[in-house]
């Protein structure tokens, strides 16, 4: 018999899980859409079948437990608490999966979970100081330090998203003013691209822009044509994000920030500029100090290893 790890990476919208081996191998993989307005226990019941399936299809295995990323998760309580765009409320997720598979169930959240999947399986293996941040809809992190993953007193650290920057800033749902995410996420470039409209009303390259259909490759194909305009929208961007990077760093002085997830996909259009300018925020003992990487794993790859990976380094 074979030990394998299932690894459940909840989303808003998708769920991606894996039967993943000890050397981080994914044997197989799925994906299935999350149906946030029906009750978790559907969602679970779902997985079940096709991973029975898919042990009956590969004899030998034996399921050693299961480990789950998911938004809002409490690594602590095991209850993911009030996800976005799931109807779900406060639900213990890991009394859920225990009673349907009858093993082993670690939870973290999201942010997290991609943090513990670039640690042991992609470009983080070798540091124990890094902070993973992922952009998405909105700007999630997990944080490394001292070669583990922080997670603070209630299992909220790492919430660098809602890192306010300007106290008179842009109001973000969480009741604060100026956070982060609300500059740097799809969310915030879509704000910024609002404002930029008002203060360029004759801008082809934003009138050409609808703010409600925006995405990153949009101002990437932009930027790519010589959009003078769309480098500007990701020189603000980066500015933002630099600043709140260098406030971390002087908390946390780590090797690199590693970036994942849809706008990550810019890659140098929006990390260049924010290298730059994170070197004119920080300290002098920490110029030149901190490097700015992409994640090295696939998207659907990361999130079912870093989940597989609280099995199998716990
Ligand atoms: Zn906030």
């Amino acid at each position: 018999m074979k030990d394998i790890v299932l690894g459940i990476d909840i989303g808003g919208t998708n769920t991606v899980f894996g039967l993943v081996d000890k050397s981080g191998n994914i044997i197989s993989q799925n994906k299935i859409s999350t149906r946030g307005n029906e009750p978790p226990n559907t969602l679970i019941n779902r997985i079940r079948e096709k991973v029975d399936s898919l042990l009956n299809e590969t004899p030998n295995l034996e399921l050693l437990g299961v480990g789950v990323g998911a938004p809002n998760a409490n690594h602590f309580t095991g209850i993911i608490q009030n996800p976005p765009n799931l109807s779900w409320g406060d639900v213990n997720i890991v009394s859920i999966i225990s009673e349907k598979f009858l093993s082993n169930v670690k939870l973290t959240n999201d942010a997290n979970a991609a943090a513990l999947g670039e640690k042991h399986y992609g470009v983080a293996k070798d540091m124990n100081d890094f902070v993973l941040i992922t952009l998405g809809t909105g700007l999630g992190s997990g944080i490394f330090s001292g070669g583990k993953i922080l997670y603070g007193e209630n299992s909220m650290a790492g919430e660098l998203g809602h890192l306010s920057i300007d106290q008179n800033g842009r109001l973000c749902s969480c009741g604060l003013k100026g956070c982060l995410e609300m500059y740097v996420s799809a969310k915030g470039i879509k704000e910024t691209v609002i404002d930029f409209k008002k203060q360029y009303p004759n801008d082809s390259f934003l009138s050409g822009l609808n703010s409600d259909e925006l995405d990153g490759k949009m101002i990437d194909n932009a930027i790519d044509n010589g959009s003078e305009m769309a480098k500007r929208l990701y020189e603000f961007t980066a500015e933002k994000l630099a600043f709140a990077l260098a406030q971390v760093a002087s908390i946390l002085n780590p090797e690199a920030f590693i970036f994942y997830g849809g706008y990550s996909q810019a890659g140098d259009r929006l990390l260049d500029p924010t290298r730059l300018m994170l070197d004119s925020f920080l300290m002098d003992n920490l110029k030149g100090k901190i490097k700015i990487l992409e994640s090295g794993l696939s998207m659907d790859q990361t999130g079912v290893l870093g989940a597989a990976s609280l099995i199998w380094n716990s």
